[in-house]
Order: C-alpha cells, then sequence, then structure tokens
C-alpha cells in the first residue's frame, strides 16, 4: 500500500461516484428506478454525426497519433460555429484548444494559471468540478452567492472586496448548473468590468449554450466587448449533441489562456483520435436541425413536470436552461433526508443541493433526462408520497 500525495488527498470527494453507486444498488434489487440524478443526456448522438465517425474511423491517416493540440480543421469548424451562433470572431490558429470535454478544461485552466494559496471565485451552488482543478493548483476557492432572490447570478457587491481583489480566476456558468438560470447581458457587461479593473481571468463554463426555454436563447460571454481581453468559454460538445461519451469540447477566447492549456496538454497527452475528431466538426457545422429539436424536446419535459409539480400544491421555480431543475425542498426537510425519501419510498433518483455547495442546502436537482411520461409518472409516485398527503 503506497501513500498518496497531499494534493491527490486534498481532492474534493466525488459526489456522483457515490451517488451512481446507491441508485445502482436499487435498480440491481429490482426496482424500477427513475434515475434524474446524475446529468447523463439520454438521447443517442443524430446519426450524421456517428456516420461521420464511422467513415472516419476506417480511415488509415486516423489511425496513427494526431496532431498535438488537434486538428486544424475542427479549430476552424469552432471559429465557425462561434461565427454563426453568436456573430463573434474567433481566430482559429490563436483562440481555440481543442479538449478531451469541457470537464477537462475546467479541472487544467486552474494548474495552467494559479500558483499555491491563488485564490479563486466559485459559484455556489456550483457544478462540483471546479473544485477538483482549484485543489490540484493547491489553490483556493473563495464561495460565490447565488441566491434565489439574484435570479442566481453572484451580487459582486456582496462580496467583500479585499477577496475581489485578491481572486485570480472566477468560474461563471449559464444556462446554470444545478439552478437553471439565465445570465443577463448586463450581468456579463459588469462582469467584463470587474474582471478587468481587478485582473481577474474568467472562465464561462457553457456547457449548456444550446438549452434556453421559453425563446431565449442563451448568450455567449464572448459576445461582450471586452470578453476576449478578461476570459474565455468552455463549450462542450456533450450536451448540445448528446455526445458526452465522446469527450470532446474546445475553449474559446483569451490568447494567453488558451496557449497556456495548449502547454499543458502537450505534457500530459497527444491530442484525441482524429475520428473523434473529424465527427465533432461535422456537429458543429453540419446540419442543425437536431439542436433545435432537442431544445423542445427538454422544454417540453420541463413543462410536464413543473407543471404537474404545480398540480401537487408544491412551489416551485421553472429552469429557464440547462437540462435541470432546482426544485425547493418541501416540508422543511434537509436536501439529504428529501432525497432518501424520493429514492427509498419513490425510486426516484434526484441530486441533493448539497451536493453543489452550502447554499445548495434546502434544494434538489432533477435532471429533464427521461420522456414526458416517465416524468409524469414521477409526478404521480411524489403525489402518492406520505408527505405531500396532507
Ligand atoms: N460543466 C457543467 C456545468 C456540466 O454540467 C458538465 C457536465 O455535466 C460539464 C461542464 C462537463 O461536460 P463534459 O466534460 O462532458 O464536456
Amino acid at each position: 500500500q503506497f501513500s498518496t500525495s497531499d494534493t491527490l488527498n486534498n481532492l474534493p470527494k466525488q459526489f456522483f461516484a457515490s451517488l451512481v453507486k446507491k441508485v445502482g444498488k436499487y435498480i440491481e434489487a429490482g426496482y424500477d428506478v427513475i434515475n434524474l440524478g446524475q446529468g447523463n443526456p439520454d438521447q443517442p448522438t443524430p446519426t450524421h454525426i456517428v456516420k461521420k465517425m464511422q467513415e472516419a474511423a476506417a480511415d488509415p491517416a486516423n489511425h496513427k497519433y494526431s496532431p498535438f493540440q488537434g486538428h486544424r480543421y475542427l479549430k476552424q469548424a469552432a471559429a465557425d460555429f462561434y461565427k454563426r451562433e453568436y456573430d463573434v470572431t474567433i481566430d482559429p490558429d490563436k483562440e481555440v484548444a481543442i479538449l478531451f470535454g469541457g470537464k477537462a478544461g475546467l479541472v487544467e485552466i486552474p494548474q495552467c494559471l494559479l500558483n499555491q494559496g491563488d485564490t479563486v471565485l466559485v459559484p455556489d451552488p456550483g457544478y462540483p468540478d471546479y473544485l477538483s482543478g482549484v485543489a490540484l493548483a493547491n489553490a483556493e476557492m473563495v464561495r460565490m452567492p447565488l441566491r434565489e432572490k439574484n435570479h442566481f447570478l453572484p451580487d459582486y457587491n456582496e462580496l467583500p472586496s479585499e477577496e475581489i481583489e485578491r481572486a485570480k480566476l472566477m468560474f461563471l456558468n449559464y444556462p446554470n448548473n444545478p439552478t437553471g438560470a439565465q445570465a443577463t447581458k448586463e450581468f456579463f457587461q459588469e462582469t467584463v468590468k470587474l474582471a478587468s479593473l481587478n485582473e481577474i481571468c474568467v472562465v464561462h463554463d457553457f456547457a449548456y449554450g444550446a438549452i434556453g426555454f421559453d425563446g431565449e436563447k442563451p448568450i455567449s460571454f464572448l459576445q461582450i466587448d471586452g470578453a476576449k481581453e478578461v476570459g474565455i468559454e468552455i463549450y462542450t460538445l456533450s450536451k448540445t449533441y448528446n455526445m458526452a461519451g465522446w469527450r470532446i469540447g474546445f475553449a474559446v477566447g483569451n490568447s494567453s489562456v488558451i496557449s497556456a492549456i495548449e502547454l499543458l496538454q502537450d505534457h500530459l497527452y497527444c491530442s484525441i483520435f482524429g475520428g473523434i475528431q473529424e465527427a465533432a466538426a461535422e456537429a458543429l457545422t453540419g446540419p442543425q436541425d437536431c439542436v433545435r429539436e432537442l431544445n423542445n424536446l427538454y422544454e417540453g419535459r420541463r413543462n410536464v413536470l413543473i407543471d404537474g409539480l404545480r398540480s401537487l400544491g408544491w412551489n416551485v421555480t421553472a429552469p429557464k436552461g440547462s437540462f435541470f431543475a432546482w426544485l425547493k425542498v418541501p416540508k422543511g426537510l434537509t436536501s439529504t433526508e428529501f432525497t432518501n425519501i424520493l429514492l427509498e419510498q419513490a425510486h426516484i433518483a434526484v441530486a441533493p443541493g448539497i451536493a453543489f455547495g452550502e447554499l445548495g442546502e434546502g434544494y434538489v436537482r432533477v435532471g429533464l433526462l427521461t420522456s414526458e411520461e416517465r416524468l409524469e409518472e414521477v409526478v404521480k409516485r411524489i403525489s402518492q408520497l406520505e408527505i405531500f398527503k396532507n
């Protein structure tokens, strides 16, 4: 038995690994579990993308190592995607880094930019993997509260000014996991100002960039004047094209951060399989009907769930984007107590808010990751719970 490094020992617990295990036990025991806990898209990758991969896999040119830092055509596809979707001009040679999924970039960036003891502003509640990169860089996090009364946007006036002055990095994520909130242009403008004044690098995680409801298309951080000077955006194909298993995404924006990511990656791995890169380029530049259809699918599911829960007298807020609903726990229970009741009594798996930070307490996150019929079944099972009966 070898002892492990302090860095490894300091890593935060991987909450979802234990959730998956616990839910797995109920499934193995034969229960009909409706699993809305982990954020795993339930739809397949569109067929034209899979077909491209199949053709590319047969091409011997892809059987060799891919070039370090990835293929130029994929960087060009990422730039074309940003121009088409957001009217943002990106230099494919200097402002795009190809990533092994968004998570890799999010974990790599703190290691690229921070020294031991540097501080990072991290949303609370927030996607837990921001903390992984901070811990690997031996840096420290400062929580940035996301409150319902502010539509889950941080109020920078609430943060002590010395913490803002000290911070080197800030993570933001809209549409937001776990709260389902969307950012406004004004909020992003305020962020660019703050970051520029205090020399903070902003990392905007745009994982749910394609999922916005009620006709509100999510805005890219890079659409804001001056954003490229202060930050980067992480885009993943996992959610937009149901490609979570493929592990492909990219970072776009500030060229000094992009070259730092590429340097670190040169030391960690050779680039991604060429077949996946060809399929990713096809996804970004090929037919986009699948994206609109997916957005409509999630919106329909959201409506079924939210309307159904409201019909039970549960006062829930409808998400504006992402594929999560962030629900206030009823009856004064803790998020863990309520999660356990749902799993044990209704065989519904959700994620307790506390897994996303201290301010997540009092909420549960429910993934819109099954059919409308199954979501109707979720509402029915909840209506039969003892705690909802009076
Ligand atoms: N960022 C957020 C907010 C997420 O919810 C996820 C995945 O669940 C990711 C990033 C990572 O996506 P991937 O590593 O699959 O690209």
